[in-house]
């Protein structure tokens, strides 16, 4: 891709970007008078215009219809899930049936392990990248203490080689070979939070699967980032959350995704409620849980509508704006920051990028590793209306989305970076 330094080249570009038209559609926080340059669509995406009329909405037919707003209306609170679905299978390359909205993220990813981490003395472990997400790794580790083992002998890592930031994918499957017969399941995320690396998830899945496991994902920060294709690929499940790169708001609702293989058995162990239980039955209040076929059948509470609301706003400027479109600009505006950070880098100061420089081996997020001066380049970017994130103990993360950031935020990122006191020529 041809990029230049200029100011006119990156307004050039946002000119002919067919997506700009996106990014009046957003909310973006001011700093001394003006909108701020946001690069933190990783930790919390923006909001979209339409969230407080779609609130207000269901606010006022509560207040109109009590009770009788379930079956009224045009998005009946009762059938509230099904309007997400659409949106929902295009984001993660799924059939409706095989996806669902519920919950938040680490309840989805305990749910989805009661059904498919079923460990015996012979096959008990997980195989997951080190450095997940925390959360992840609570998850886990207390998923194999409630089975009786210990994280130590069940939990296996897979770290960087000496000296690398990433993992190469050869040494994820070579993993997973080694440990295979005794793995029970291989949990990784999509995109690590850390690093922005996007693992070869097709190539996971297949190794997981010939080594007799089952295979998940973490979706936090792929899905909406990277184009998914969770059916094909053959992943036994998935979760992921909506309020990072789906723009849906705080503590905004899960995705999850169960293959159809999985969703057609309804012998599948799972932990129950009355909303996964066959819907023309429901309401006959009878003994005896019969799932729904698909992802539908692991839910289990009826619909958060406030955040569903919220929630379909985003999912719809996604079918908008279609996956495959966004994922183009995301490539050439990731690789916009990416030439600029090296052109500084080349000029003498002390940016080294850890994300892999290969665009099939990341979303849009760049993690820059700082000099020693970080933490004072961080405070240095906030204090001049950048609004990006540090993760200790010295990474600095910037995630140019495609949905609201323009090449001339990235420019005007760049050019502050130039002017930052720890620039060193
Ligand atoms: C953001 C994130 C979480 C957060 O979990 P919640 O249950 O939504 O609070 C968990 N896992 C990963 C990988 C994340 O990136």
């Amino acid at each position: 891709m041809h990029y230049e330094p200029t100011q006119a080249f990156a307004l050039a570009m946002d000119e002919a970007d067919e997506l700009s038209r996106f990014r009046q559609r957003f909310y973006f926080p001011r700093h001394e008078g003006k909108d701020v340059l946001y690069f933190c669509g990783n930790s919390l995406g923006l909001q979209p215009e339409g969230v407080m009329a779609a609130l207000t909405r269901e606010v006022q037919h509560w207040r109109e219809h009590g009770v009788e707003g379930h079956f009224r209306g045009e998005m009946p609170w009762m059938d509230y899930h099904k309007f997400l679905l659409p949106q929902t299978a295009h984001i993660a390359g799924a059939q409706e049936q095989e996806v669902v909205v519920m919950n938040t993220l680490t309840t989805n990813l305990h749910l989805m392990m009661v059904s498919f981490y079923r460990p015996n003395r012979d096959r008990f472990k997980i195989i997951m990248e080190a450095g997940a997400f925390p959360s992840d790794q609570y998850a886990v580790e207390s998923q194999v203490r409630w089975h009786g083992f210990a994280p130590e002998e069940a939990i296996v890592e897979v770290t960087p080689r000496p000296g690398e930031d990433t993992l190469r994918t050869e040494d994820i499957l070579a993993a997973i070979a080694t440990h295979g017969p005794q793995t029970a399941l291989v949990m990784f995320g999509g995109v690590n939070y850390y690093t922005g690396q996007w693992y070869d998830m097709a190539a996971i899945t297949e190794a997981g699967h010939r080594a007799g496991a089952m295979v998940g994902f973490d979706l936090a920060h792929a899905a909406g980032n990277v184009p998914l294709q969770l059916h094909d690929w053959n992943a036994d499940f998935a979760v992921w959350c909506s309020y990072k790169y789906l723009n849906s708001g705080p503590g905004g609702p899960s995705g999850v995704f169960v293959h159809e293989r999985h969703g057609a058995n309804p012998q599948l162990l799972r932990f129950a409620g009355w909303w996964g239980h066959d819907e023309a039955r429901r309401f006959l209040m009878e003994k005896g849980f019969h799932p729904m076929t698909g992802a539908a059948g692991w839910q289990l509470s009826n619909a958060q509508i406030f955040s569903f609301a919220a929630h379909k706003v985003s999912l719809d400027i996604f079918a908008e704006a279609t996956m495959p479109a966004l994922r183009a600009k995301s490539i050439s505006l990731t690789g916009y920051l990416e030439y600029l950070i090296q052109q500084l880098h080349a000029e003498g100061n002390q940016f080294k990028i850890i994300t892999p420089a290969e665009p099939a081996e990341r979303g849009c997020q760049l993690s820059i590793l700082t000099g020693p001066h970080g933490r004072e380049l961080f405070n240095y970017l906030s204090h001049n209306g950048v609004i990006c994130d540090w993760r200790e103990p010295n990474v600095i993360r910037l995630a140019p989305t495609p949905l609201y950031n323009s090449y001339r935020d990235v420019y005007e990122l760049s050019v502050l970076l130039r002017k930052s006191p720890n620039f060193v020529p």
